[in-house]
C-alpha cells in the first residue's frame, strides 16, 4: 500500500538509506533535516524522484504536515557531534520527541523512535537484553545523548499509555556502511580513512573494549520490519549484529583488508566509554523474523570502497 512517510534526520547516514528503501517500495517520502550532521550529497540521488520531498526544519520546533507514518531519526549520533552542543542534543531528543509525538497524535499516525544501545550505558549485563535497565552516568559527557534518548523512550511509552498512540521503539547498536559522515570520529570511519591514508590508527585505550557492528542494509531492513510488525508490538527491541569484536581486532582487520602501511597508536580512552557492547537479538528474531545477514568482513569491503571513492575524489 502506498503511504506518505516522514523520515526525520532523513539526510543523515541511516536516514538517507531508509528514504531510499522506502521510495523503492513505492512510498512517498518526506525527508526532514536541519543538516546539522546530515549532508545534501546523501540525498542528491533521490531528488529526481517526484515522490521524494525535502524539508529543512529543526524537530525542536512544531511541525504541521500530513503523513501516515513517522520514523524519528533526527539526532546527532557520534560522540564528537552530540557533545559539541550537548544542550541542543538533549533538546533534539526530548523536544523533538514531544513534537513528533504530538504530530503523530493529531494524525493518528504510527511512529517509530530510533533509540540506541547507549541507553544501556556502560552495561553490567552482557549481552544486553531489552529487559536490562542500564548503567548510565547521568552527569557525564555522554549523558546528553544517553539521557535524551532515555527520556524520549519514556515519552513514547507515556503517549502510548495516555493517548493510545501506535508506537514502535528500536534500540540501534553500532551501525556502519557507505555514507557514514567521514569526520564524525566513529571508529569504523576513522580506521578506514586512517588506513587508506597510511596514517596511524588511533586506538583509544588498549583496544580491549568491544562493539558489535551492523551493516546499514541489515539495519534498514530491521527498521522497516519493526514499523510493519503487529499492532500490539511496541518494543523496545534491540537491532544490531551480535558478532562482537574488540577495537584492536577491528583495527587489524581494516589494516589487513586495505593492505595499509598504518601502525597502531594508542590514545587516551574517552570518559565513560563503554567497555563492552553486544545485542541480545532474541526478541527481534522472534517478533520480526529479523537477523543480520551481512558479516563484518563483507560489510567492511563496501564501506572501504565508499571511502576510497571519496578519497580519490579529493573529498576526505
Ligand atoms: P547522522 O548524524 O548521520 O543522522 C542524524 C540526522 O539528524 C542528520 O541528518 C542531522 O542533520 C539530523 N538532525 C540532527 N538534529 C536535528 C534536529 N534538531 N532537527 C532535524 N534534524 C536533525 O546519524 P545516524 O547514524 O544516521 O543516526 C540516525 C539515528 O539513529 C539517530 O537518532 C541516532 O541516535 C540513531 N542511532 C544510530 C546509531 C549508529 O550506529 N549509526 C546507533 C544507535 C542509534
Ligand atoms: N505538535 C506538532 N504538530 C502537530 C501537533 C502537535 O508539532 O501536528 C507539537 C506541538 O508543539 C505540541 C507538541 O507537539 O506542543 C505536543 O502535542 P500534544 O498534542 O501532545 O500536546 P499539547 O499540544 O497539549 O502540548
Ligand atoms: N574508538 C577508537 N578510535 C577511534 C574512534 C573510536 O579506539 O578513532 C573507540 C571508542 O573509544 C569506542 C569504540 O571505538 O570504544 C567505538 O566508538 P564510536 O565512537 O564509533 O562509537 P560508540 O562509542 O558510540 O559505540
Amino acid at each position: 500500500m502506498h503511504k506518505r512517510i516522514l523520515v526525520t534526520g532523513g539526510a543523515g547516514f541511516l536516514g538517507s538509506h531508509l528514504c531510499e528503501r522506502l521510495l523503492e517500495q513505492g512510498h512517498e517520502v518526506l525527508c526532514l533535516d536541519n543538516f546539522y550532521t546530515g549532508r545534501k550529497e546523501n540525498i542528491v540521488p533521490l531528488m529526481d524522484n517526484p515522490f521524494f520531498e525535502v524539508l529543512r526544519h529543526d524537530v525542536t520546533f512544531p511541525l504541521y504536515v500530513e503523513v501516515d507514518e513517522i520514523y524519528n531519526l533526527a539526532c546527532p549520533a557520534s560522540p564528537i557531534h552530540y557533545q559539541r552542543d550537548p544542550v541542543q542534543t538533549t533538546k533534539t531528543s526530548v523536544h523533538g520527541a514531544i513534537n513528533m509525538l504530538g504530530l503523530a497524535k493529531r494524525l493518528k499516525a504510527k511512529i517509530l523512535q530510533a533509540s540506541t544501545s547507549e541507553i544501556y550505558g556502560d552495561p553490567q549485563v552482557h549481552p544486553q537484553p531489552e529487559t536490562y535497565w542500564g548503567n548510565v552516568h547521568t552527569i557525564g559527557p555522554r549523558a546528553c545523548y544517553d539521557e535524551g534518548k532515555r527520556c524520549a523512550e519514556t515519552l513514547f511509552f507515556d503517549y502510548y499509555r495516555q493517548h493510545s498512540l501506535s508506537i514502535k521503539v528500536v534500540r540501534i547498536f553500532n551501525t556502519y556502511g557507505p555514507r557514514m559522515v567521514p569526520n564524525d570520529g566513529r571508529v569504523v570511519s576513522n580506521f578506514i580513512i586512517q588506513a587508506l591514508k597510511n596514517e596511524d590508527i588511533t586506538i583509544y585505550g588498549q583496544g580491549q573494549q568491544t562493539r558489535s557492528f551492523c551493516y546499514v542494509d541489515d539495519m534498514v531492513q530491521g527498521l522497516i520490519r519493526m514499523m510493519e510488525s503487529r499492532d500490539e508490538f511496541t518494543g523496545p527491541v534491540n537491532l544490531g549484529n551480535p558478532g562482537e569484536f574488540t577495537i584492536l581486532e577491528l583495527a587489524n582487520m581494516v589494516i589487513q583488508m586495505t593492505g595499509s602501511k598504518s601502525c597502531i597508536q594508542h590514545a587516551p580512552l574517552p570518559e565513560d566509554d563503554p567497555m563492552q557492547r553486544k545485542p541480545d537479538i532474541a526478541l527481534a528474531r522472534e517478533e520480526l523474523g529479523w537477523e543480520p545477514t551481512i558479516p563484518l568482513k563483507h560489510g567492511l569491503v563496501k564501506a572501504i570502497s565508499f571511502f576510497e571513492e571519496l578519497l580519490s575524489a579529493g573529498k576526505l
